[in-house]
């Protein structure tokens, strides 16, 4: 195998008999060494179709790698299985600007691909944590969220087209740049959140948007969730469609996220903490607009107390409190993550239940409650001070208990992966999951690609 896979991407492109030890799996886990039989570093779709075909032919097991930043285990492997690492296709092929469009190989992190498009005025709405390292085959296969997806959609809305290779070396080549397409079944769909479990992606298209050129910011504080709606639906009327984050702190969180060298943007005690985003193409009345919005708001005595940023280090300030978690999981000895979907009217019920049940136990620290809330995406970090499998699962299903019941997701925008399998049929039914394994079947009769994942 290393002799032909040498062959096909270059001696220097494959990395075993103890090199591969030099790699991780996961952005969180640099320590540990990867274990795997070898990596393999492809640099065309070419590439990637023959040495998938060579895997087939001899039954060997293959684990897609793009920029590791799952939060899932998605990227895990074993010392049976080879890894494919998309680095190496990192080129931008095209930025159509009239079309706005841009066409980029799997392996081009999104941050680069967000400022290559903006140096020619154009936008990725595309905005969350891990842009800096995360890769856009990698944003497609897991069908990436983040901040601005009630305005712009989650990733699947913005692909257009897509190039894949199938477990069994097929290339299944589609970069179009058309919004409308209705021949037939939309097979791009069917790769996009697949997790790499039905082919691997090489190439994307992708829908752009104009350059916003204003970009305005503020963090307030609510007394209750039914407020928090409230301003939620004024903002949006307000800023005629140009609202464009609002992410939800519950107090707990906002105490652990945003002390830096013990100062407060806002006071501490109040329940309930949301960070604002505008995004338009009109300085002055864009700011004039948002001004109003947030006056509107304090006249109904929705809002208890707020800061405008003043600047786009402000903005960013203000930002990094909802999105630095690496704050909230250092506070705590050990953490347990979640990323769930709720009715929105059922969310703050849940909360309190789920925070009253957990706080019953006695390794609990706290529970960080924050999220994309115009979604329904609820994220909890949890803290504990041990850790057993027993507690694991424990607090497992105290959190996904009311789930089905209420016609929620386990998994929101992270995906399944290999952590969240034994969850699936709490967001899925058995004749849809008896679907997917059909279609796992038909595209991998071998189960040889990012085996284990989601099933
Ligand atoms: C700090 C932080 C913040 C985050 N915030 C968010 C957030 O707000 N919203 C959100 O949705 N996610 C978030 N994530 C999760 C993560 O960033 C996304 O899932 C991201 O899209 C994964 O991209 P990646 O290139 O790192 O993929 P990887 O982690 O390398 O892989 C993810 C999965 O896709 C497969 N895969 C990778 N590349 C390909 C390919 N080319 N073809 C087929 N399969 C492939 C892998 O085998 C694996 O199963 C966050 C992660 C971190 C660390």
């Amino acid at each position: 195998m290393i002799e032909d896979l040498k062959k096909i991407v270059g001696p220097k492109n494959v990395l075993s008999g103890g090199a591969e030890k030099e790699r991780f799996s996961h952005v969180w886990a640099t320590d540990i060494p990867l274990s795997a039989k070898g990596v393999v570093l492809p640099s065309s779709t070419e590439q990637i179709s023959e040495v998938l075909r060579l895997c087939y032919q001899h039954h060997e097991e293959v684990v897609v790698h793009g920029g590791l930043t799952n939060l899932v285990g998605g990227t895990q492997t074993n010392s049976n299985q080879w890894v494919v690492s998309l680095e190496r296709m990192n080129a931008i092929e095209e930025i159509d600007i009239k079309a706005k469009t841009v066409t980029a190989q799997a392996g081009v992190v999104l941050a680069e691909l967000i400022d290559a498009v903006a140096a020619q005025a154009l936008f990725l709405p595309l905005h969350f944590g891990a842009k800096g390292s995360a890769q856009i085959g990698g944003v497609v296969a897991t069908n990436a969220g983040g901040m601005r997806v009630f305005r712009y959609g989650m990733t699947r809305n913005l692909v257009l087209g897509m190039e894949v290779v199938l477990p069994t070396g097929v290339v299944l080549s589609s970069l179009k740049k058309i919004i409308k397409d209705n021949s037939g079944y939309d097979l791009k769909q069917l790769f996009i959140g697949a997790e790499g479990t039905l082919g691997i992606i090489t190439k994307v298209s992708l829908r752009l948007f104009e350059l916003p050129t204003s970009r305005y910011a503020a963090l307030v504080a609510l007394k209750n969730f039914n407020d928090v709606i409230r301003f939620l639906r004024m903002m949006q009327r307000e800023l005629s469609g140009n609202l464009s984050a609002f992410e939800l702190m519950w107090q707990a969180t906002y105490q652990k996220a945003a002390p830096k060298d013990g100062q407060f943007q806002l006071s501490p005690e109040y329940p309930y903490y949301v960070f604002v985003e505008c995004l338009g193409h009109d300085l002055q009345k864009d700011y004039r607009a948002f001004e109003d919005a947030l006056a509107l708001a304090d006249g109904k005595k929705i809002l208890l107390d707020g800061v405008l940023a003043q600047s786009e280090r402000e903005v960013e300030s203000l930002m990094r409190i909802r999105e630095d978690t690496q704050v909230l999981r250092d506070s705590f000895v050990s953490t347990q993550h979640f990323d769930i979907s709720l009715p929105i009217d059922v969310m703050d019920k849940e909360v309190e239940r789920i925070v009253a049940d957990l706080e019953q136990l006695p390794f609990i620290d706290a529970v960080l409650a924050f999220g994309h809330i115009a979604d329904g995406n609820l994220h909890l970090v949890v803290g504990k001070n041990e850790t057993t499998p027993v507690i694991f699962k424990t607090i497992e299903s105290i959190v996904y208990k009311n789930l089905k019941k209420h016609l929620g997701s386990v998994s929101a925008e992270h995906g399944i992966g290999v952590h969240k399998k034994a969850h699936l049929k709490t967001s899925k039914s058995p004749e849809e999951i008896a679907l997917m394994k059909t279609l796992k079947q038909a595209v991998d009769p071998k189960n040889l690609l990012n085996p284990g994942r989601i099933f």
